[in-house]
């Protein structure tokens, strides 16, 4: 474990709601590995949200089968709950317009606690490690941006989510031919997506990932949270998105105070029911109730 990881581990903080297990693709991590590092830093609530993809051929498609997920998360949950830590059966499914009907299917007939809706760069992407040169030669940041953010406003609009993760992930593929900075100079490029949560009540992900990848801070940055929550949004979500050992619950305590700066009391979350939320500790500056 680095200093830097040490450095932003959370502590004694009610909920950690997005986790990645080895029934993901891109991680190695046993689930009790991470269950035995919530008990040690006090984090009461973990959600496994391992990836499932619907493009054949992508990472996660039929990577684990839905009862193995749930049984291997179920079974933890038993073992874990008496030494103090909820463990959550969650999921994240890479949002995809062209497969948005296998999607509802899916979540018609596959009961979660939590679902959450992401949008990913995959090789075929104009965001590519090959293609972004190409992609960003000549093309203003509105068209650099449109189709991550035109899916993620399809994937917001589908309804079919409890929250929409690392809203602008796409941040960490363009860093740094356009970086944050560049990002943050124009606000208006979100809008579309804020105004579409708001409208559809689906969750915003303060994702705490971003700050320990290249751009440096939360996906999306606490402006955006906070112009959403200016908006008329009531529902955020806060996520390490941890996928190592060493990473978990990093950057958590940040996304915290990330909502709590923007105005936020509590966490939107679900347990299986309806929607839960989960107060955040007074330590951040949460707003006073009024
Ligand atoms: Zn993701
Ligand atoms: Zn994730």
């Amino acid at each position: 474990m680095t200093a830097a990881d040490l450095a932003t581990s959370a502590r004694d903080v009610p909920l950690d709601s997005h986790l990645h297990t080895n029934l993901s693709p891109d991680c190695n991590v046993a689930i009790d590995v991470y269950a035995a590092q919530a008990v040690e830093h006090g984090i009461d609530e973990i959600a496994i949200t391992d990836h499932v993809d619907f493009e054949p051929g992508a990472p996660a498609y039929e990577f684990i089968p839905f009862a193995t997920r749930e049984r291997v998360v179920r079974e933890a949950a038993e073992r874990w709950g008496p030494h103090g830590v909820a463990i959550r059966f969650g999921v994240e499914i890479t949002y995809d317009s062209r497969f948005d009907s296998a999607i509802r299917d899916h979540l018609d007939q596959h009961r979660y606690d939590y679902v959450i809706g992401s949008v990913h760069v995959y090789a075929d992407s104009p965001y590519g490690a090959s293609r972004i040169d190409a992609w960003i030669a000549g093309r203003s940041l509105a068209e650099i941006v449109a189709p991550y953010f035109e899916e993620v406003e399809r994937a917001i609009r589908s309804e079919l989510f409890d929250t929409i993760g690392h809203l602008d992930f796409v941040k960490r593929y363009l860093h740094p031919h356009v970086t944050a900075a560049d990002l943050a100079a124009v606000p208006e490029l979100y809008e579309p997506l804020l105004v579409a949560l708001v409208e559809s009540g689906t969750a915003l992900e303060v994702n705490a990932s971003g700050l320990r990848q290249a751009p440096q801070e939360t996906y999306p940055s606490a402006a955006v949270v906070a112009r959403y929550q200016l908006l008329g949004g009531t529902a955020v979500s806060a996520g390490s998105d941890a996928h190592t050992k060493e990473s978990f619950s990093s950057g958590l305590e940040e996304a915290y105070r990330v909502a709590a700066a923007a105005g936020f009391r509590d966490l939107a979350f679900r347990r299986g029911g309806d929607r839960v939320a989960v107060t955040l500790p007074d330590r951040y500056g949460t707003p006073a109730h009024t």
